[in-house]
């Protein structure tokens, strides 16, 4: 099934109780914070059903139409769908949004994966599993993904500070859980589910904790907060800020007041075996449509840089051009990364077909990590004239747009509006709130750097390695008594 866009409107129009910046959200739909993304999410929903994304967006199966996103991975081919579709969706927006669904989806096939092993430790919310994993693909929900926890002082445990600094469940009534705590979650306050379970924790040598709880959330649930952090859409002009007026995704702190979690909708509870499987196999999947998205900040990184050269003419200084090559090789390190990761794809545990993790889990880590330094080498390239032209008004104002038309034209080809146009886009992307957000949610909202390289370690195939040098080096059979197993069913890591 696929839905339209204004279903989807009608679904997250229930009445919740959303903040932002001291004040209650009466009409999510048309605040100027959330519109631009509730916007963007029903753009993609529509998308779905018009003649000329039709064919990319979705495919058939048993007779229904679901979304490409949505559909559990195969093969390569599968792969190669998903990436049209997601390249589509930012060609539509003409920017990058990451939490629409694409991106987190993939946390539920890893709950496929590991399906059999949490049945093992509790065969009780097997049924619970199956029919969440179903509808994720057939009920065609916006679905995000809840991981983090405020914490609190990560020197106590939990018990000995405010316990509600981790989510955790204080109750059980013959209908459910009851849970208390909080999550950030992007996205959240107008999104249909997330999926809940701990964050990455040391559970000791404790085999049961009522913090290990793993289950989906229907937003539109009793009790529930969702406090947002201020936007950047509505703040300035389009004209002069156009991305975060386009694309502004809202990051939330939902707060869980004693909120009723039913039976039905657990997938593990106090089993801490259950939540480190879950944990450490999270991003098997997902880290591909998050890296993605970097390959096309990449590109608006180098089309800002170039038509900025090109328009002052300096495009042909080979100083410049070795600044632009160095821009392409990120881009196309990160490209070849997931190409690569595609081609040389693994079986999972559950049979799905996973992007080599190896390469996976090293092009999140070049893609994240390289990212500050090529923004400010674009940052570079574009010039001090990016933070010091003036608004889109002045350029409007009887006085002073004459004066600005005359100093922003610089020859017959380039016209001041496009001068300025350009110089906004890249304050835009590279030096506004928006832009400092960008870096941050590419450094974080996956997963934090120690635990990228955490998920590489565990991915890499270093009896290789060892092997190169024991042969070159003439070393004796006796001085590697363990070789370094490569889990897959434990491959990956999360936040
Ligand atoms: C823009 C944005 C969007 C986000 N969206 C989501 C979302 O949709 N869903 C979600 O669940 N979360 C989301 N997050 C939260 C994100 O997952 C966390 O910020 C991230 O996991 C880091 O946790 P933290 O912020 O508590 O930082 P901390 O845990 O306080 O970590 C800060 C730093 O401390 C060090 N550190 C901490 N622990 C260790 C350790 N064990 N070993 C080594 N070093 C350590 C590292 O240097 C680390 O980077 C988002 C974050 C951002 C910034």
């Amino acid at each position: 099934m696929i839905r339209t866009g204004d279903e989807y409107r009608y679904s997250i129009n229930t009445g919740r109780d959303i903040w932002i910046d001291g004040e209650k959200v009466e009409d999510i739909l048309n605040h100027p914070v959330f519109k631009p993304a509730i916007d963007v999410r029903a753009r993609i929903y529509d998308m779905a059903h018009e003649d000329k994304t039709r064919s990319i967006m979705t495919y058939e199966a048993d007779g229904e139409t679901n979304s490409i996103a949505h559909k559990r991975p195969y093969s390569e081919q599968d792969w190669l769908d998903k990436r049209r579709a997601v390249e589509a969706v930012l060609d539509d927006v003409k920017g990058v949004v990451t939490r629409v669904g694409d991106a987190t989806i993939g946390e539920m096939w890893s709950l496929y994966d590991g399906r059999d092993v949490l049945n093992e430790v509790n065969p009780a919310y097997a049924d619970n599993i199956s029919r969440h994993l179903d509808d994720a693909v057939t009920a065609d929900l916006f679905q995000v993904s809840a991981n983090t926890d405020p914490k609190g002082d990560r020197s106590r445990p939990p018990h000995e500070q405010d316990p509600d600094m981790l989510l955790h469940a204080v109750a059980e009534t013959p209908r459910g859980i009851i849970v208390r705590g909080a999550k950030y979650e992007t996205a959240a306050a107008y999104a249909n589910r997330a999926f809940v379970k701990p964050t990455i924790a040391n559970w000791g040598n404790s085999e049961l904790s009522e913090y290990a709880l793993g289950f989906s959330l229907d937003m539109n649930t009793p009790g529930l907060k969702f406090i947002c952090r201020s936007g950047f859409a509505g703040r300035q002009k389009p004209e002069d800020y156009p991305l975060s007026n386009r694309v502004d995704e809202v990051d939330t702190l939902v707060v869980f007041d004693d909120v009723e979690i039913p039976w039905e909708d657990v997938f593990f509870y106090q089993h801490t075996k259950a939540a480190t499987y879950i944990r450490q196999t999270l991003h098997r999947y997902s880290a591909y449509p998050f890296v993605l998205r970097v390959i096309r900040l990449a590109d608006m990184l180098i089309g800002t840089a170039l038509w900025n050269v090109k328009q002052t003419g300096l495009d042909k200084v080979p100083a410049v051009q070795e600044k632009l090559a160095r821009l392409a090789c990120y881009r196309e390190g990160i490209h070849a990364h997931l190409t690569a990761a595609v081609k040389l794809g693994e079986t999972s545990p559950g049979g799905l077909y996973m992007p080599n993790q190896s390469l996976l889990y090293s092009g999140r880590i070049l893609a994240s990590s390289q990212l500050p330094e090529m923004m400010h080498l674009a940052r570079e390239l574009c010039g001090g004239q990016m933070v010091l032209t003036p608004d889109y008004a002045s350029f409007q104002h009887p006085e002073t747009g004459p004066w600005l038309n005359k100093f922003y034209s610089v020859n017959e080809n380039w016209v001041a509006e496009d001068r300025r146009r350009l110089l906004a886009y890249a304050r835009d992307l590279l030096n506004s709130d928006y832009a400092g957000h960008r870096v941050t949610f590419q450094l974080f909202a996956q997963s934090p750097p120690f635990a990228n390289s955490d998920a590489l370690y565990r991915s890499f195939d270093w009896n290789h390695s060892l092997d190169v040098v024991k042969e070159a080096a003439g070393l004796s059979d006796n001085i590697l008594p363990e070789r370094y197993a490569k889990d897959l069913a434990l491959s990956g890591a999360g936040a």
